[in-house]
């Protein structure tokens, strides 16, 4: 059986220790009592035996053994007496045969007492080796003994002596101390009587006892320790059920008192803890759910507990459909979050992701308690799309020439030595082209400004259409314009240059015409360490194509090059 209430568990202990402590006072008391009882059973018979041995020694005395058979059968008839016995201190039972008469008879020589007509020869009273009778001989007060007999029970025998003296001289000499034995048989059914009553009364008392300060006990223990013990025990149940509200009542003072003051102070502490927190969990939950970031946390297991409106929105996804796919399938593309789950333990740097004709700018990282255990995964993401597109603009603006929607000088600066190094590791040639509208300055004296304008626009359009996708065209600056070529030899290059010049000179704005002047630096024919240097070259190839006439290209070689 198991006791799951403290209650009854300590009813339980009290019980099996009560019941043992009084079953040990009840065998004890009842030993005493029996004892007890079997003492006085033992003396009652004793001073049975004193009056019978002094009847004996009375009668005998006054020469009057001729009543003894008489006054032994009268003693058989007394209560509880189931026989009694005169024996001589050889063993043979006295009074049923001539012996003794004899004996006298022959002593006294006379015929004092007369024999008797039937003599009878029992068997002995005691056997003559019997060591106990002859310790009884020896000073032994009495010899007790108990004896089974199938029909009367338990028989208790006491052996007792009947001590010469004086008066036994005359008749039977001096020379025996003791003159005969008495045995009393007795039944014991009285005495186990008693005993069992006593028995029946150590069981009783035993039974009220027990019950008595069991019910005491246990009340007190239910009252003083169970109660308190099962109060707090159902206040931390409310507790675990979300109700901080049910106090402990303290009583009285002790450890129990203290106890259920330490539950109610942590329970305070508990419920202000778990307002706070809950408030924190309002803040939070409405934070995530508010914000435009899309958040997606799992648990340990990866399952995903945390899905935020802006996750759905942003993923074109449910919620449920999220929850069933799972963290590494936001983005369809498992590897691309398992890589970046896997990428740092704590933390991975925020990625740009093209996402379904979106930018998101996100992270996902593990999550982890103070003790570095693994509790979870959170994948945030953030719309940049909007940014993105802006972002592009911007670096389009600031490498682009507003007025010829071409690349700016400091685009054409940062082409060129990317392109220059490029070519010293791959061995390619690259060629740069520099070109310069022809009088462009009485251009504008003679059309305006604003025409001139119209002019260096649409040259930047018609260098567009006619390079390749990888060629560079940028403004230099003012009406002067460079390319970068890279993998073009100074063939290339000229063919280029010449198919530009055509191409502008068959150029008509506004019906009017310009022409343009160009030189050409070819790497390695001219062995530039900097890029400057065939920015250099380029531009003084531009000038002898000018000084040549203007409307041509000129290709630079080493040797014009070291000349300027
Ligand atoms: P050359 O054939 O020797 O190159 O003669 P040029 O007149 O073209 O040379 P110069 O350097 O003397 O004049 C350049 C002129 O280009 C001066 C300036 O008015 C004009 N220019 C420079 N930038 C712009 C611009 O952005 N718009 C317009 N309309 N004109 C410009
Ligand atoms: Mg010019
Ligand atoms: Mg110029």
């Amino acid at each position: 059986m198991k006791f799951r209430r403290i209650r009854h568990r300590l009813l339980a202990a009290l019980a099996a220790v009560l019941l043992l402590g009084f079953i040990a006072m009840a065998y004890f008391y009842n030993q005493a009592a029996e004892i007890s009882i079997h003492n006085e059973y033992r003396r009652t018979l004793h001073r049975l035996t004193d009056s019978v041995i002094m009847s004996v020694e009375t009668i005998m005395s006054e020469s009057h053994a001729e009543i003894m058979p008489e006054f032994t059968k009268r003693l058989k008839t007394l209560p509880g007496v189931i026989d009694f016995r005169i024996a001589r201190i050889d063993g043979t039972e006295a009074f049923l045969d001539n012996r003794t008469i004899n004996a006298v008879n022959d002593r006294l020589g006379e015929t004092a007492f007369k024999p008797r007509a039937r003599e009878s020869h029992p068997a002995p009273v005691f056997l003559p080796g019997d060591a106990e009778i002859a310790r009884l001989f020896e000073g032994q007060e009495s010899v007790y003994r108990i004896e089974a007999s199938p029909a009367q029970g338990n028989l208790m025998q006491l052996f007792d002596t009947i001590p010469g003296g004086k008066k036994c001289e005359r008749c039977h000499g001096a020379d025996q101390k003791i003159r005969g034995v008495v045995k009393i048989t007795s039944s014991m059914a009285a005495l186990e009587r008693d005993m069992m009553s006593a028995r029946l009364q150590s069981l009783l008392i035993l039974i009220v006892s027990l019950t008595l300060t069991m019910a005491a006990t246990g009340y007190m223990l239910g009252r003083l320790v169970a109660e308190p013990i099962e109060a707090v025990t159902q206040a931390m149940s409310n507790i675990s059920s979300g109700d901080f509200e049910s106090a402990v009542i303290s009583r009285g003072k002790g450890e129990i008192s203290e106890m259920a003051e330490s539950f109610n102070a942590m329970r305070t502490y508990l419920r202000d803890t778990h307002l706070g927190m809950q408030l924190e969990k309002g803040k939070l939950s409405t934070l995530i759910q508010g914000t435009q970031e899309a958040v997606v946390v799992t648990d340990a297991a990866e399952k995903v507990v945390l899905v935020n409106a802006a996750a759905c929105e942003l993923l074109g996804k449910s919620e449920e459909q999220i929850r069933a796919e799972g963290i590494v399938n936001l983005l369809d593309c498992p590897d691309l979050l398992r890589g970046m789950l896997d990428a740092t333990d704590a933390r991975s740097d925020p990625t740009l992701i093209e996402y379904r004709d979106r930018w998101l700018f996100g992270a996902a990282s593990s999550i982890r308690d103070a003790t570095g255990n693994f509790i979870g995964s959170a994948a945030l993401f953030r719309d940049v799309t909007q940014e993105q597109s802006l972002l592009r603009e911007l670096q389009r603006l600031a490498t682009t020439d507003a007025l010829t929607d071409v690349y700016n000088r400091r685009h054409l600066d940062a082409t060129l030595k990317t392109e220059l190094d490029r070519a010293k590791q791959s061995g390619l040639p690259l060629s740069v082209i520099m070109l310069d509208v022809d009088h462009f300055k009485r251009f504008n004296d003679t059309y305006g400004h604003d025409q001139g304008d119209r002019v260096l626009k649409m040259t930047g359009h018609v260098m567009k259409a006619a390079l390749r996708e990888y060629d560079v065209p940028c403004r230099y600056g003012g009406e002067e314009f460079s390319i970068v070529l890279p993998a073009t030899g100074a063939a290339g290059a000229l063919a280029v240059a010449e198919r530009l010049r055509c191409d502008v000179e068959s150029m008509r704005v506004d019906d009017l015409q310009v022409t343009i002047s160009l030189g050409i630096a070819c790497y390695p024919d001219i062995a530039a360490a900097a890029p400057e240097a065939l920015i250099l070259a380029a531009d003084g190839a531009l000038y002898r194509s000018k000084d040549g006439g203007r409307n041509r290209s000129t290709i630079a070689t080493p040797a014009a090059t070291e000349a300027t």
